[in-house]
């Protein structure tokens, strides 16, 4: 494809080229036709007008004139019309015997014997008024190379009485040509219609008189026509040349002008050559353009490829997997869920597919994926979360949650992929252990490590305290009596029940209640105040009594009762809380309702409360 465009593109630039160069050829040769044309034109003129000057000087010419004697009146009028042509060197008037009677070129050897010029038999030769154009010879009468334009002169008998010359300076016509460009390689010939050579330029002598008829301009392009232009290779320097020749149709004298081949050639070339130049670089540049983009485009469809390939090896790893896997793009949107989403979520995974990953969370598991999402945006490869999701069908589950970030793609945006394992199971049991871990086994109530643990969440921090706090001391009345009453193993069933009781009475989230040790049992009442907590010691203590527990040596109720100290830390206390001594102040309270008389609550005096003793009924 590209190799076509490209070929094309060369054809075109070929043809315009070719086009150029075939119309340079056009240019230089309708220069060449114009140029002979004017050459032509102005040699016949100068020709038809040094025959009208021999004409005229040939009218006036007396037998006296030309006897040798006194001849100054013809020798005058010759030097005038020379001198009025402004093209003729000089006229001679050559006598019948080939001896110069006349010459406006006066010094000159009067031995001179002309009588073996061409003209000169010519004429002798052949009566007439016929002009003849002579061949270029050099001048016996002081040198020079000239051209000559001559008559015959009659005897007025009739006789033949020799012949008037005008005698053009070859120079003329070669200063002539040079007015004409046609580069430094070109030439002009002038030849008379017989082939015989009269001027060339640039000179060259050896030429001069040299018949030419033989060569192609006459043997083929003449024939039939009077003007043209054609290719030829010079017979003389072997030059290539763009030749235009036209012929007079009056002295029948032609001129071929031409100009070298190589020559046009180098001056297109010159121009062609910044034409070609800058075609190739905008070529190659295209060429380069091209390439690359064949070079990506062969990337991106690799990539491409290898993308669906990682694709289909996803799937296939995550449709087998008991663990839902989804992909989200950037915005934590759902873009591929696994088919394990009905097992996990009982969802399918298409009713999933383009909705938020947050979607159908609490509010706090949202905000956690929410944050975790961010993160990863911003740096870590990898994030857990545990969160707990209410099910269509109604279940609670736990899930764990595996967010990763995927590599970031070409268009910029990275998605994430989530791995969802239902760890409900593994949640409850370890909620049971917790349970246990914290729990008294003999009474069922928290037992003292997850009291210890309760309470010191509750003192973390400083500051004011929004709430109250209150802490109960319970301890059983007479207890060691009751086990030496009843046994030991009574004595834990009565204290099963005891707990039940105080369980009964402790109804809030927040309160937890713990076996202390031995027959104590420590009640936090985080949020209850000193009223509050007297109410719910009361109820302790009354609902333990009402219980009905035979234990006859605690008189005078023959029933299992109970003690039970208050103390409570007020709200807006500005003090950190100091767990220890309000174990101390509900320990003390807790000694005064022993000392009180046992089966009662009493309260530390230190709080606001007026300390009331609140003795049992029952
Ligand atoms: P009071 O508190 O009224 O002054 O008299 P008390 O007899 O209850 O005295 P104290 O509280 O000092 O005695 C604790 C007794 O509780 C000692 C022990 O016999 C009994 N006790 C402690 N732990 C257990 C237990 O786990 N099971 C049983 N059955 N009895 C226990
Ligand atoms: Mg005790
Ligand atoms: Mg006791």
């Amino acid at each position: 494809m590209v190799l076509l465009v490209f070929l094309g593109l060369l054809a075109i630039v070929a043809y315009d080229e070719y086009v150029s160069w075939t119309g340079k050829i056009a240019q230089v040769e309708q220069n060449l036709t114009q140029s002979s044309s004017a050459i032509i034109q102005h040699v016949d003129d100068t020709v038809q007008m040094t025959e009208s000057l021999l004409d005229a000087l040939l009218g006036t010419i007396t037998a006296r004139d030309i006897d040798g004697h006194s001849n100054l009146r013809l020798l005058a009028e010759m030097k005038r019309l020379a001198r009025l042509s402004g093209r003729i060197d000089f006229f001679s008037f050559v006598d019948q015997n080939g001896r110069v009677a006349v010459s406006s070129r006066e010094a000159y050897d009067p031995a001179v014997d002309l009588s073996d010029r061409e003209y000169f038999r010519f004429h002798r030769d052949n009566p007439g008024p016929k002009a003849l154009i002579g061949k270029p010879v050099w001048s016996r009468l002081g040198g020079g190379w000239i051209l000559t334009i001559s008559r015959r002169y009659d005897h007025p008998e009739g006789s033949f009485g020799g012949v008037l010359i005008a005698a053009l300076p070859l120079t003329y016509l070669t200063d002539f040509f040079g007015k004409f460009d046609i580069g430094a390689k070109g030439t002009f010939l002038l030849t008379r219609g017989d082939g015989i050579v009269l001027a060339r330029a640039p000179e060259r002598e050896d030429m001069y008189a040299m018949d030419i008829s033989s060569h192609e301009l006459f043997t083929r392009r003449l024939v039939g026509a009077s003007s043209g232009v054609y290719e030829y290779q010079s017979p003389v320097d072997g030059e290539k040349r763009f030749g235009a020749f036209a012929r007079s149709p009056r002295t029948g004298i032609v001129i071929l002008t031409a100009a070298s081949r190589p020559e046009t050639l180098a001056a297109w070339s010159a121009l062609a050559r910044i034409r070609w130049t800058s075609f190739g670089l905008i070529l190659a540049l295209a060429g380069v353009a091209a390439w690359r983009w064949a070079h990506q485009t062969r990337l991106r469809r690799a990539g491409e490829m290898a993308l669906a390939a990682r694709e289909a090896e996803f799937r296939l790893l995550a449709e087998s997997s008991s663990q839902m896997i989804q992909r989200l793009d950037a915005n934590g949107v759902q873009v591929y869920v696994s088919p394990a989403a009905t097992d996990v979520l009982g969802i399918a995974p298409e009713a999933l597919l383009g909705h938020s990953i947050v979607e159908g969370l609490d509010r706090e598991s949202a905000l956690n994926v929410g944050a975790v999402l961010h993160k990863l945006r911003f740096g870590t490869r990898g994030e857990t979360v545990v969160l707990k999701r209410d099910l269509p069908d109604g279940r609670e589950v736990w899930l764990e949650v595996a967010f990763s970030r995927m590599p970031t793609t070409a268009d910029g945006l990275g998605g994430f992929v989530a791995i969802t394992r239902d760890i409900t199971r593994q949640k409850r049991e370890q909620e049971q252990l917790d349970a246990l871990a914290n729990t008294d086994a003999l009474t069922g109530l928290a037992n003292r490590r997850a009291f210890d643990n309760r309470l010191r969440l509750l003192t973390e921090g400083t500051g004011d305290r929004a709430a109250p706090l209150s802490l109960l001391m319970i301890d059983a009345d007479k207890f060691k009596l009751y086990n030496d009453t009843y046994g030991h193993a009574e004595g834990d069933v009565c204290l099963r029940a005891i707990a039940g009781a105080v369980m009964q009475s402790v109804s809030r989230r927040e309160d937890c209640a713990a076996r202390f040790g031995g027959e104590e049992v420590a009640v936090l009442l985080p949020g209850t105040g000193f009223e509050g907590a007297m109410v719910v010691a009361q109820s302790i203590c009354t609902r333990v009594a009402s219980l009905g527990l035979q234990h006859s040596a605690n008189q005078p109720w023959s029933v299992v009762t109970v003690s039970i100290g208050v103390a409570t830390l007020p709200a807006g206390s500005r003090e950190p809380l100091d767990a220890e001594a309000l174990f101390h102040r509900a320990d003390k309270a807790l000694y005064r309702a022993k000392e009180d008389g046992r089966n009662r609550v009493a309260a530390d005096e230190t709080d606001g409360f007026n300390p009331s003793r609140i003795k049992a009924t029952g």
